[in-house]
């Protein structure tokens, strides 16, 4: 019995919990003070056989802390991409502010209920205040509601989900939804999650810049409402992931009005730059969608698993969650309640992450960094233009921008296109910097993206250099 109930008991001493967290602390501290110096591309030496060794049999009997964060920091973290390192330039980049770990080990530890306003109001205020702060950065109405999400493909579902009950209700089938040949991957699958099949999901060609065309658009919205289809839904995209390009947010909105269309801006990588007034005009029109996709995760520096949905019409988004059951306490309308705006009821508290980052570096300090990470890019884009061979087929319209390589003994476009993958290859081997490219139409585009908080000017110089040299060494030799 005695035995029993020691091994029941899971719970520490507060002596014990300092030390364990003093342990943490440090692992975690030294981790971030060498983040400049581990491979941005990560160590990938004898990957698959370490995960093959790492599989083992449920552990009957525990294990001290140790033994566990050893290989955790030493064997299993550095071998993943350095998405929190300064040199990481790849993909769309993520966060990791400090602050927000924090809050979430604060958020865990303290285990408070958040889905339901009354289980932790003053909590769920804090969230409520953060939904709002961007709101109104967004420079959305006062009746808009929100949700943070675990990221942007979710928030993706979930305006199309809100889209689909408020414009076709039961009449699924006939409605179909736009979006340009270059927008994210996730709103197909989000559309298929929400019960809009890929036969009803329209690619719409986009200009030389790789912004959707609205001409074309328009025409295939005519040819749809001919055949006796219902189209519903529309998306434009603040900054692409493949070119960072800006669709024409406020034409799109002019053909969404006029044609009854929801029109969401998928904003994951771009809609933040919002926050800064002096880049507004960048994407003019973002204000009057009827949703907006935001990942905090990547624009506001947090650390993965919060994106955030908002919805013009707040009401339409209460009506496609708000359920009750009779063990709830009833539903209140005064104070935002997130298990009525969204699908979960238990949930994490995304909101104390976000919110005490924003009050901790307030919002002046943010729109430094943002406006920061833009000027980068824009500096790095203008010195790799002048980079003999280099073509800059995108230039940075928010912090991302694409090229590809030619040159004498690069005149195929097969040619170039293995060149300029060699080139993101060969720059992310020597281990600074993370690079990758992406294939885009019959060509295959290097590309940049600064969104890391942690990337400043010394990385971006570095980028410039070793892309010459790189590009240099390709030239003189076929790939
Ligand atoms: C990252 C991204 C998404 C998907 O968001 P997740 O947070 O990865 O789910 C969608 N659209 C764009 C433009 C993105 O950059």
């Amino acid at each position: 019995m005695n035995d029993h109930s020691d091994r029941a008991n899971l719970d520490f001493t507060p002596a014990q919990m300092q030390a364990m967290g003093e342990n943490v602390l440090r692992r975690v501290t030294s981790h971030l003070a060498a983040l400049p110096d581990l491979p941005s591309g990560g160590d990938y030496a004898g990957i698959e056989e370490l995960c093959r060794a790492m599989r083992e049999a449920p552990p009957e009997a525990g294990a001290p802390l140790d033994t566990l964060l050893d290989p955790l920091f030493s064997e299993w973290i550095p071998r993943s991409f350095g998405t929190s390192g300064p040199g990481y330039l790849a993909y769309i980049p993520g966060g990791g502010v400090y602050t927000a770990a924090l809050a979430d080990f604060i958020s865990n530890a303290t285990n408070r209920y958040t889905g339901v306003w009354k289980g932790a109001p003053a909590l769920v205020q804090l969230e409520a205040n953060a939904l709002d702060w961007l709101r109104e950065w967004m420079q959305f109405p006062e009746t808009a509601r929100g949700l943070f999400t675990t990221g942007g493909s979710m928030a993706m579902f979930n305006a199309i989900a809100c889209a689909r009950e408020k414009l076709l209700g039961a009449d699924i089938r006939r409605g179909t939804l736009y979006v340009s040949s270059q927008a994210h991957h996730s709103i197909t699958k989000a559309a298929k999650l929400a019960g809009i099949a890929h036969d009803r999901v329209r690619e719409i060609d986009v200009d030389g810049d790789y912004r959707m065309r609205v001409d074309a658009l328009e025409r295939t919205l005519a040819d749809d409402r001919a055949a006796g289809l219902n189209p519903f839904m529309v998306f434009s995209t603040a900054g692409t992931t493949n070119t960072g390009a800006v669709d024409p947010i406020d034409a799109v909105a002019d053909i969404a009005a006029r044609e009854g269309l929801w029109h969401h801006v998928d904003g994951a990588y771009g809609g933040c730059f919002h926050m800064v007034p002096e880049l507004r005009p960048l994407l003019r029109g973002l204000p009057r969608a009827d949703s907006l996709t935001l990942d905090p995760h990547k624009g506001l520096f947090l650390p993965y698993g919060t994106g955030m949905l908002l919805v013009r019409d707040g009401e339409a988004l209460r009506l496609l969650h708000s359920s009750t059951a009779g063990y709830l306490p009833d539903n209140q309308t005064e104070f935002y309640d997130p298990a009525q705006y969204g699908p979960d009821l238990s949930r994490g508290f995304p909101g104390l992450r976000v919110w005490l980052t924003l009050k901790f570096y307030g919002a002046a300090r943010y729109r430094a960094a943002l406006a920061e990470k833009r000027e980068l890019a824009v500096w790095a884009a203008q010195e790799i233009a002048k980079i003999p061979g280099i073509v800059m087929d995108a230039p940075p319209q928010l912090s991302l921008f694409a090229f590809h390589i030619e040159g004498a003994q690069l005149d195929t476009l097969a040619a170039q296109n293995a060149a300029t993958r060699t080139l993101m290859e060969r720059v992310t081997a020597r281990g600074k910097l993370m690079l990758t490219g992406a294939q885009v139409g019959d060509r295959f585009l290097g590309r940049v993206c600064v969104l890391s908080f942690r990337t400043r000017r010394v990385d971006m110089e570095t980028c410039v250099q070793q892309l010459a040299e790189e590009a240099a060494a390709l030239q003189s030799t076929r790939p």
